[in-house]
């Protein structure tokens, strides 16, 4: 059989291109070197959890489309994502940084009197980096002091980022901090968006809905008989690391990645939150999922499960053999992906698509949204690809 589409990775990006093709009459191959689909929004059921095994993942979105073509496939609940953090003072407090934050922090009550606290603490960064001559935020400490203020920074944001990026935050691109909303209502919602949820019955039913009608082989490393691969489709899309597919030519990108410690616990309810963050730097830990509250949105539904599955996430340095996870868009790496870029607009027939292949932080719902924009012009405009 030959296929129009040889689609190397089975994750978000690859099912949904594979899902739109197969829908425009073409035939796809879909190969994973995994033994599942769905790359990291793969779900693994443990005492009757769907424990969301390669790290947390919530949809959400503003883009009625995505959501509307998500919901199509399977369909989604109301979960919300409030986390709590655990800060080095060892106070819990509420994420994102909101009215509730700002009065337990400051023992205040009204936005116009954290407005206050907060105007003078950023004027505090601000008249220092007036005074250095720098009119933008240059990295992570920056941006973050001059939106949140040091107090802020110190207890909620600085051990977090540095254990999880494995870098000092003055080394750190700004718009990292940006995903973060801040907040004068006592709103817990973590994002801004209008539409979030998890697909009811876990993620693997969404991936399976998106691959109805492909051809898929699991098991199967394109860079293992790359030759035979290149030779069953007219066109690729791959999902894979880009510096892997030009193999490693300019040398390595390098990625951060989450080594999970999973348990599975003899108690209804160990956190009562689906996320709760450890913000100091001493606790090894970024972060502690209890995966049934992503599914059990009611107190019965919770309490009816007498037992739990717990993740702690260790944030790490990416190495062979491991998953990777989030690129590490610091100048240098930005400078190496951009080399491998050009390589890659100049290999025809080949869609580069993903976190790992276009070497980009991209949420769930903004890489939907691409694999929509590709698919129009690259299928419906029959542009070359
Ligand atoms: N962050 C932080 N403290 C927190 C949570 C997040 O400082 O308690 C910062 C941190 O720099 C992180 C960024 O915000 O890298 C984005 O966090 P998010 O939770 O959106 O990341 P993800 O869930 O994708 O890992």
């Amino acid at each position: 059989m030959h296929y129009d589409f040889l689609i190397v990775g089975s994750g978000l990006f690859g099912a949904v291109f594979a899902h739109l093709v197969t829908k425009s009459g073409k035939k796809c191959l879909v190969i994973d070197k995994r033994n599942h689909t769905g790359g990291n929004i793969h779900c693994r059921e443990m005492a009757g959890i769907n424990v969301h095994e390669y790290g947390a993942h919530i949809f959400h979105t503003s883009d009625r489309e995505v959501w509307d073509f998500v919901n199509g496939i399977v369909p989604f609940n109301r979960f919300t994502n409030s986390p709590i953090a655990k800060a080095p003072n060892g106070k819990l407090y509420n994420l994102p940084f909101n009215m509730n934050t700002f009065s337990r922090l400051w023992n205040i009550e009204t936005p116009v009197q954290a407005e206050e606290v907060l105007k003078s603490q950023r004027e505090e960064v601000l008249a220092k980096l007036d005074a250095e001559g720098v009119t933008e935020p240059r990295n992570l400490e920056e941006q973050a002091l001059s939106l949140i203020g040091r107090d802020v920074y110190e207890l909620l944001i600085k051990g977090y980022t540095e254990k999880q990026w494995g870098r000092k935050c003055n080394e750190l691109p700004a718009f990292i901090i940006r995903r973060l909303p801040v907040r004068l209502t006592y709103d817990n919602n973590y994002f801004n968006d209008d539409f979030q949820g998890i697909p009811i019955g876990g993620y693997n039913r969404l991936t399976a809905g998106l691959l109805e009608g492909s051809d898929v082989i699991t098991g199967a490393d394109f860079f293992n008989d790359r030759e035979h691969w290149e030779s069953v489709a007219d066109k690729i899309v791959f999902t894979g690391k880009i510096d892997e597919y030009f193999d490693y030519r300019f040398g390595k990108l390098e990625y951060r990645t989450v080594r999970f410690e999973t348990e599975v616990i003899d108690t209804p309810n160990y956190q009562g939150n689906a996320v709760v963050n450890y913000t100091s730097a001493e606790v090894p830990y970024t972060r502690i999922i209890e995966h049934k509250h992503f599914e059990s949105l009611s107190q019965q539904a919770v309490y009816n499960n007498p037992r739990t599955v717990i993740s702690r996430e260790y944030s790490t340095e990416w190495q062979e053999g491991m998953e990777p996870f989030y690129p590490v868009n610091d100048e240098r790496n930005q400078a190496l992906y951009a080399k491998y870029k050009e390589l890659a607009d100049a290999t025809p027939g080949v869609i580069f698509g993903g976190r790992l292949a276009e070497y980009k932080y991209y949420d769930m719902a903004p890489l939907i949204r691409r694999v929509f924009d590709l698919f129009n012009t690259v299928i419906l405009e029959k542009s070359s690809i």
